[in-house]
């Protein structure tokens, strides 16, 4: 946690594999706007890891969009894909403490043995190679057989005692909660996907710390993410951020908006002639 004169860091963090949406103009505008109320900063960040999805064309829209909005930050833009080195050595710390293990099991193997489900919705990993031995790991390393790598998080949770992390209310400057983290809900998550040395879960709260960022806005959808997120910051030895969790934008189904469901971007929206100040007043700004 920062100290009470640190100045607030916040961040608008988007995975550049699409065009912007509604939804995340909501919460880059959000996230701006908590930043002036708690008289700090907002940064931008592209959570570009996975090489396959992920184009430098959408992160120079993105930015066109952002800067359209009216919104802006400080240099330079932190990319994540520039920073696979720095990852690896956070999971290397995990893999010290024996916390991390290779997984050698496809998708369909995972959905056919799997029991339950995580806050998601998919298939909670049934554990499979969690205890294979130290002989068939380095041989089927060595074999180069297609490996991602998962935390033990049952392991990893008897270090930890009771986690809990803050959380303060839509005004931002409200006063703060203390909420209890259940990471075991999300089962042994993978740190390292095939071919990559990081994840999601494992870069995002790397770079949070690297930021220095003190309040974290995300959607109410991220809010079981968190949990797995303040475990990984107990391992990695990270401060938590305090965490604010904000509305979803929903379409007229009353569902979340998103990219694969095709929803409007704002490029569309901005062709159609809609103005910046038209997007803030219908989303509340
Ligand atoms: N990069 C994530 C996304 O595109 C969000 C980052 C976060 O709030 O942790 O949804």
């Amino acid at each position: 946690m920062s100290s009470p004169s640190s100045k607030p860091i916040l961040r608008f963090a988007p995975s550049p594999n699409g065009r912007l949406h509604l939804g995340h103009a909501y919460s880059a505008l959000y996230t701006w706007q908590a930043a002036a109320r708690l008289g700090g900063t907002a940064l931008l960040r592209m959570e570009d890891t996975d090489p396959e999805r992920c184009k430098p064309e959408f992160a120079q829209a993105i930015v066109d969009d952002l800067h359209w909005l009216g919104l802006d930050w400080p240099q330079p833009i932190m990319v994540q894909s520039q920073r696979f080195p720095i990852y690896a050595e956070a999971a290397n710390q995990l893999r010290d403490a024996d916390l991390l293990y290779p997984c050698f099991c496809s998708r369909s193997e995972i959905a056919t043995k799997a029991k339950g489900t995580d806050p998601d919705g998919a298939p909670l990993y049934p554990g499979t190679c969690r205890h294979m031995s130290r002989s068939e790991q380095i041989e089927r390393l060595q074999r180069g057989d297609p490996v991602q790598f998962r935390l033990d998080t049952a392991s990893a949770i008897t270090c930890t005692g009771l986690l809990t992390f803050t959380a303060i209310g839509p005004l931002v400057t409200d006063r703060p909660q203390i909420r209890y983290a259940r990471p075991e809900r999300w089962g042994d998550v993978v740190l390292q996907r095939k071919g990559t040395p990081t994840s999601y879960h494992l870069s995002v709260v790397v770079d949070d710390a690297a930021q220095g960022v003190t309040h974290v806005t995300r959607g109410r959808d991220m809010e079981p993410a968190t949990d797995f997120h303040v475990l990984l910051q107990f391992l990695l030895g990270l401060p938590s951020p305090i965490y604010n969790f904000h509305r979803l934008i929903l379409d007229a189904e009353g569902r979340k908006l998103s990219k694969s469901k095709g929803s409007p971007t704002l490029a569309s929206l901005r062709d159609a002639g809609r103005t910046p100040q038209d997007i803030r007043q219908e989303l509340g700004f």
